[in-house]
């Protein structure tokens, strides 16, 4: 795995924001208030990897900041985590305009960015809450309703793919507890009751296997 001390990957990741703080490298960037780089302990066990900032994100400048955020910080707390100890991160950092989705060229733009944090986090877990970040960490077509309620091992770690709080705030009941047992898993991993298998160097196994999953690898793209 990572073998930087924390010092250095937090040092980098430093530099990386300071980076991301000043790119134009796509559309998003002259609407956006702030960059949303992503915040956290970047010697976090846990890394959350949302679709891209809203409106209360892009006025802060920090994730999850809105109602969907109450609603991660009510789901770590039942499994015994508070925010301050985990990392956070978007697929893009940049506020899509009235949070449509972002678009292809977007995220190809972007994704260096988030391919570097989860390298220099090094977590235990990722864990990809709604689509964009499912579809795009694990290679697939595959919607987050048949994906979600395992953990997969991802590039020598586990990836537990969840839906959005967002999704649970419009969705009702059935879509919490979902994500309820979704972080049960992240628990399980935390506590040690589930271990990767795979070295790190190996592609990333889905388990149970996802049929139509393109597992090509750590979805591409160099750090910017
Ligand atoms: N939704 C996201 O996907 N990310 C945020 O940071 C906030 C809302």
């Amino acid at each position: 795995m990572e073998s930087r001390s924390s010092e250095e990957r937090f040092a980098e990741l430093g530099e990386l924001e300071t980076v991301a703080l000043q790119c134009t490298a796509c559309d998003l960037a002259p609407g956006r208030t702030h960059v949303v780089f992503g915040s956290g302990d970047p010697d976090a066990d846990v890394m959350f990897v949302g679709e891209g900032p809203g409106k209360r994100e892009d006025e802060q400048g920090l994730p999850f900041v809105g109602p969907s955020g109450n609603l991660l910080d009510q789901l770590l707390g039942e499994i015994g985590l508070e925010r301050s100890a985990v990392y956070i991160a978007n697929v893009v950092k940049c506020r899509p305009p009235g949070n449509r989705d972002p678009r292809p060229a977007e995220i190809d733009a972007c994704k260096g960015y988030l391919r570097t944090q989860i390298v220099l986090v090094d977590p235990k877990v990722v864990v990809t809450l709604g689509n964009f970040a499912a579809k795009l960490l694990l290679r697939t077509e595959v919607g987050i309703t048949r994906l979600r309620g395992h953990p997969y091992e991802w590039w020598g770690r586990f990836l537990v793919p969840t839906f959005h709080p967002a999704a649970a705030l419009r969705g009702g009941a059935r879509v919490l507890e979902d994500m309820r047992a979704d972080f049960g898993l992240v628990r399980e991993v935390i506590d040690g009751n589930l271990v990767v298998e795979s070295p790190a160097e190996s592609e990333p196994s889905p388990a149970p296997a996802v049929p139509e999953a393109e597992q090509l690898g750590f979805f591409g793209g160099s750090a910017p």
